[in-house]
């Protein structure tokens, strides 16, 4: 590790920056990284200062002609080999995700599994990059698109994936022959870090992918450098919207994914065992801080409510919260404590708005673990539209239950919602399913499917204030976000015959 000395804390235990292929960092601002399990501060990450921001664009921009000029199956070659090594550490990088962001262990790996799936998407590059071919399009003349990479390109990642997302993004990017720079969460770095280390013993050239930890200042040094030509975000809507704006107003391409509130429709015909099995793992699966986690059940039909409530309430009972170490938990804590304390208000601030709070996670304490950020499963019932706990994004394990009258009505209540990433309806019945499906102005629908993520060769994105940007990411639009296209026409002239000078526009000939 080629590191320079850190001011305040113990530099073998900082995460730093990964630039250039080594491992290094400045001593800009160490800032604690701590167990939400336990509450104690484990180790420091760096904040890249704008001069190391700096220096990983200038590696990236020196590694991109020659990984630019990469055959693409050479480039695939390297991707296949990463996801063997990440298959063979993938017991380290769900640690890693568990001790830094506190889920349960198996839920880890889940998300490893879903990025790797990406990985395994990039390993078919030759195929996704081929492009478009049309002969004689006039005598003798040929013409084709094709995809460029667009150069130095960087993703900045949220919290709640710190495996997933930044592999929703990097390896599309550089299998496209771009070359990469990643500022992840600076609460939960350890597990991309990881993946740096791998990449380079895939066999990827240094200065194709790198990493610097940090925060704003790291991402308006991204944001404000003209070498940057596109950026990949995922986080919150109010930052999603500024990455947007300042982006696209300094000539870059921009995809930006925001927050959400996701609905799931229980229809009175809906199997409700299953609707509130599905439920309970949308809605407290990683502590509810999952951007597709539902957050809002609408019953249509008192009937229906009651029913889900009480079944819900038995469930949550039931439910076990603790580190996320002992695989026989089900819930983790919340990453951290500011974020506990958000979340808290929450859960007070929807009994002062009149909500019934029909389960209580607010006492909840765990036995050895009295500092760790633990906030137990709740659940509001006669929620309205009128309230911020309806309105406002939480992010934690609160679930509101709103009743409605109709399929409409319920449909009227997601569509007016100011986000609209995903959402799904439990039914038995086909036609209300299609109208929904139709209908409903959110990204991602799941019918009878309450986490409707989709596969990494589809694509992944929300709708309205959900996403900034035109495409989706990864999947076939990850491949046009990472390149440009370029049409190509050509004619090679033949028997010397010279042309006479044409002044009409081209034209049929
Ligand atoms: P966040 O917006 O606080 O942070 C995301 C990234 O932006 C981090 O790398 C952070 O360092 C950086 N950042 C934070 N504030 C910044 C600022 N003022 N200027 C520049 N950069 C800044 O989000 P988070 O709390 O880490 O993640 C949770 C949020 O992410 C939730 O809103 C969740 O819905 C959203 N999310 C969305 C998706 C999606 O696909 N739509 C997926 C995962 C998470």
């Amino acid at each position: 590790m080629n590191a320079r000395p850190a001011k305040q804390v113990d530099a073998a235990n900082i995460v730093g920056h990964f630039i250039n292929g080594e491992e290094v960092h400045d001593d800009n601002r160490p800032t604690p990284i701590t167990n939400p399990a336990t509450g104690q501060v484990t180790r420091h990450v760096a904040m890249a200062s704008q001069e190391t921001v700096a220096e990983a664009i200038a590696a990236a921009e020196a590694a991109f002609p020659a990984w630019r000029d990469t055959p693409p199956a050479k480039r695939a070659g390297i991707m296949f080999r990463f996801k063997q090594l990440l298959e063979e550490h993938a017991e380290e990088i769900a640690a890693a995700i568990t001790d830094e962001h506190g889920k349960v262990l198996d839920d880890a790996m889940g998300e490893f599994g879903r990025g790797v799936e990406i990985v395994d998407y990039a390993c078919g590059i030759p195929e996704l990059l081929k492009g478009e071919h049309s002969r004689n399009v006039g005598p003798a003349i040929d013409s084709w698109s094709e995809f460029q990479p667009l150069g130095v390109v960087a993703g900045i990642t949220p919290f709640n994936f710190p495996s997933m997302v930044p592999m929703w993004m990097y390896p599309m990017a550089i299998a496209c022959g771009n070359t990469f720079i990643l500022k992840p969460s600076e609460k939960d770095p350890s597990a991309p870090m990881i993946a740096a280390r791998l990449l380079k013993e895939a066999g990827l050239p240094d200065g194709v992918f790198n990493l610097v930890n940090g925060d704003k200042e790291a991402v308006d040094t991204l944001l404000n450098d003209e070498r940057v030509q596109a950026i990949s975000f995922v986080g919150s809507t109010p930052v999603a919207e500024y990455i947007y704006n300042t982006g696209t107003k300094n000539g870059k391409r921009i995809q930006a994914l925001g927050g959400a509130k996701n609905h799931a429709v229980v229809m009175p015909d809906a199997d409700i065992d299953n609707a509130v099995n599905a439920l309970m793992g949308a809605a407290f699966g990683s502590c509810g801080e999952r951007c597709m986690a539902i957050s809002v059940a609408v019953c249509v039909g008192d009937e229906v409510a009651n029913a889900v409530v009480r079944k819900l309430q038995a469930q949550i009972a039931e439910l076990k919260v603790g580190t996320g170490t002992d695989i026989t938990n089900q819930m983790g804590p919340l990453v951290t404590k500011a974020h506990y304390e958000k979340v808290r208000g929450y859960v007070d601030l929807g009994v002062e708005e009149g909500a019934d709070l029909v389960a209580d996670g607010r006492n909840l304490v765990v036995e050895g673990h009295e500092d760790g950020f633990f906030l137990g499963p709740c659940l509001f019932d006669n929620v309205t539209s009128a309230m911020r706990i309806y309105q406002e994004e939480i992010f934690g394990p609160v679930l509101c239950v709103v009743r409605a009258e109709s399929e409409e009505q319920a449909m009227q209540l997601i569509n007016d919602h100011e986000f609209g990433n995903g959402t799904c309806i439990f039914t038995r019945d086909g036609e209300a399913a299609r109208y929904f499906a139709d209908n409903i102005k959110v990204g991602m629908v799941g019918i009878n499917v309450p986490l409707p993520v989709p596969v990494s060769y589809h694509s992944f994105g929300g709708w309205k204030r959900s996403l900034f940007g035109d495409l989706f990411a990864y999947g076939p639009d990850s491949v046009r976000f990472y390149t440009r296209r370029k049409t190509i026409t050509q004619r090679w002239p033949s028997g010397g015959v010279r042309e006479k000078a044409q002044f009409s526009f081209p034209g049929r000939q």
